[in-house]
């Protein structure tokens, strides 16, 4: 029996393994899993080329709990190592891959938490002493194990494997036999390897048999080998997009629609985004995009690798060409980060605008769950703005939509003023607004609804983009001052008249702390004798400022 010690400057890493990553110490069995799919494919690979001329048979990995023994064990079928294999791949590659990974990272866990990490010595993690049973796929190949408690000193010896593949047997230690507990493997396994590409069996299936639930002999494969994201989407129904957003999101209401990404060059990119109905005033769910490295779940918060409006979208980004091993400003400056990004934000604006421009009923339909997000993209990122431009609409008081360039059209013989510009009117509120919409429209204006969450910013957006268009509120002034087209009208009541009438309207708004106008005009058909109103600017400025700026 050989004994060794691995490495040199080994002495402290197996304490920060311990303690490495602290709160999130389960990620040991997607790392552990991850290298046992990866023996496999490996195997697949070798066989695909000739190399491997063995029977391949079933590669099913197997995920084991032993309560008693206090071990968990995951078992391959992959290409196996021979003992050499193992003093190289163990003791040196992966020893010293987990060392420079702790040297760079150890004071920075929590920037790369849910990320990849350690690889096999973070089984080390959550046990006292990890062995590995090993018999390489090579012809007249010996089986080996190893077994390490922790310490950097290691035995290798013959082992009792019988077939091809890989037994890592971890003896789980005292203070985290969680990981003795059924349902928290479930739980990992349900998190990580939910869409690994090798079928993963943990348990028995279960069944109901006389009222009551019990265990079948048929194993419980927890995985979906082929997730509806690789597939091609011609061969997908929307039947199939919808079952899959319900596979990520049980609870979840349908989206509204989807897109499927699918790029080869010059990056390497899979996945489905849904849009989910983000409704007016209700509590956005950011970040439920999760991220995956060739099917491997990789984390769930992506807010670093798409522009922040995306991260209200749903679904999965699939790509291994995402720097996993690095620091939150280091993927903000990577150049394939950059690029995905990119590419993300053009496939969302061109999918909005092919709905837009293939089926505008439809559209629209949609346009009051989908409003709040463009408006959120177009006020953040100014590609986006650029390219949503064209199919942003805007709905009128009789609930007609318009994209901007129809809507001046419209309006812009009628509402344009002494200066040239074109006044768009509008209503936060069309009951509380009701007497001024009417008086608006009896004076042939257009109003429109603005009653979004993200509206009164929105409106300075368009103005700043537009300088010859002006917002203004149907109760910002009377309506013949609305839009100042050239002639000012003249109240009916003389100066002394107004000086003695003005108090008693205004004395009950001092309260408000906003500047009313009492005005005394003429106000058209429905006159009349008084009208309150409230300058655009002074509103605005008092919106903007509830809303945090
Ligand atoms: P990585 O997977 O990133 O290479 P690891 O530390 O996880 O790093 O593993 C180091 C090496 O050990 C792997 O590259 C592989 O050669 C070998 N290895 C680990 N687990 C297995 C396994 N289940 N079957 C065969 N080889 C394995």
């Amino acid at each position: 029996m050989a004994k060794g010690k691995i490495g040199v400057t080994s002495q402290d890493l197996f304490p920060i393994i311990k303690k490495f990553l602290y709160s999130n110490h389960d990620i040991f069995l997607r790392e552990i899993i991850a290298n046992a799919v990866d023996a496999t494919q490996k195997l697949n690979t070798l066989a695909s080329t000739g190399q491997y001329k063995g029977e391949i048979g079933d590669t099913t990995i197997e995920v084991k709990l032993d309560k008693e023994a206090k071990t968990l064990t995951i078992s391959d079928k992959g290409i196996g190592m021979t003992k050499d294999e193992i003093k190289k791949y163990i003791n040196q590659i992966a020893f010293s891959g987990a060392e420079e990974f702790l040297d760079k990272y150890k004071d920075k866990a929590n920037a790369i938490i849910g990320h990849f990490g350690l690889g096999f010595y973070s089984s080390f993690m959550v046990s006292d002493q990890v062995e590995i049973q090993t018999l390489s796929y090579q012809e007249g190949a010996e089986p080996a194990h190893w077994t390490c408690d922790g310490t950097p000193e290691y035995t290798l010896k013959k082992g009792t494997k019988t077939e091809r593949g890989t037994d890592i047997i971890m003896h789980i230690s005292e203070d985290e036999k969680e990981f003795l507990e059924e349902p928290r493997i479930k739980e990992l396994l349900n998190k990580y390897c939910k869409f690994l590409p090798i079928p993963i069996a943990f348990g028995k299936k279960k069944d109901w048999k006389d009222g009551k639930e019990i265990e079948t002999d048929e194993v419980l494969i927890v995985n979906d080998t082929n997730p509806t994201w690789t597939k091609a989407p011609a061969d997908l129904k929307q039947e199939d997009y919808d079952a899959f957003y319900h596979q990520l999101y049980p609870f979840a209401e349908n989206p509204m629609f989807h897109i499927h990404l699918n790029v080869d060059y010059p990056f390497n990119l899979t996945g489905i985004l849904y849009f989910p109905k983000i409704k007016n005033n209700m509590e956005i769910q950011k970040n439920k995009i999760q991220l995956y490295s060739n099917q491997v779940f990789v984390t769930d918060s992506v807010e670093d690798i798409v522009p922040e409006f995306l991260t209200l979208l749903h679904g999965v980004i699939d790509s291994p060409d995402i720097p996993l091993n690095v620091s939150r400003s280091y993927l903000q400056s990577d150049s394939n980060v950059r690029k995905i990004s990119n590419h993300i934000t053009k496939k969302v604006a061109d999918s909005l605008h092919d709905l837009f421009k293939n089926d505008r009923a439809s559209f629209e339909e949609k346009w009051n769950d989908l409003r709040i997000f463009v408006q959120y993209g177009m006020l953040t990122d100014e590609k986006f703005a650029e390219r949503a431009k064209p199919f942003f609409l805007l709905e009128n008081i009789e609930g007609k939509y318009f994209t901007l360039e129809e809507y001046e059209n419209l309006v812009k013989e009628n509402q344009t003023d002494k200066d040239n510009n074109v006044i768009f009117l509008y209503s936060q509120d069309k009951d509380a607004q009701y007497s001024y919409i009417q008086v608006a429209k009896d004076k042939g204006y257009d109003v429109l609804l603005m009653d979004g969450q993200l509206d009164t910013h929105f409106i300075n957006f368009l103005e700043q983009k537009d300088s010859n268009k002006r917002y203004t509120r149907v109760d910002a002034d009377v309506v013949n001052k609305l839009i100042v087209k050239d002639e000012t009208t003249e109240s009916s009541l003389t100066e002394q008249e107004r000086t003695d009438l003005a108090p008693i309207f205004s004395a009950p708004l001092q309260s408000e702390k906003i500047n009313y106008m009492v005005n005394f005009e003429a106000l058209g058909e429905n006159a009349q004798p008084v009208l309150i109103t409230q300058a655009e600017f002074m509103r605005r400025m008092k919106d903007m400022s509830a809303m945090g700026g």
